[in-house]
């Protein structure tokens, strides 16, 4: 499958995250979407990314920034239900909260993000 097709599957899934998070009371604005590799090679040197394999590079992850009650959170057990809807929608899907999908709050944890890892 060529990379425009799996961009478009992605887009589709991130448009269904964003109604389930909306009708389970909570609200998200934008953060990142697509990264340049210049942009990446700038997190990876200050320890806010590890790798320079990125699927932002790929225009198929997207951070948010999540609010419930008018308040912005980064609260893993919060988030964890948008990460296992996320998972549902696509079994390639991964969400930065469990990256080995493991169910525990381990290892490198990136909870605003959402990826489709091909
Ligand atoms: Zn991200």
């Amino acid at each position: 499958m060529k990379l425009s097709e799996q961009q478009r599957i992605f887009t589709r899934n991130i448009a269904r995250l964003v109604y389930y998070a909306y009708q389970n009371g909570f609200e998200l604005t934008f953060g990142e979407a697509f990264r340049t590799n210049e942009q990446q090679m700038i997190y990876v040197q200050t320890g806010k990314s590890q790798t320079m394999n990125s699927n932002h590079l790929k225009r198929l992850a997207v951070d948010f920034n999540v609010f419930v009650n008018n308040q912005l959170t980064y609260d893993w057990e919060c988030i964890k239900i948008l990460g296992d809807y996320w998972e549902t929608l696509h079994h390639k899907n991964r969400w930065g909260g469990d990256w080995n999908n493991n169910e525990i709050k381990d290892g490198f944890l990136d909870v605003p993000h959402f990826e489709m890892n091909i």
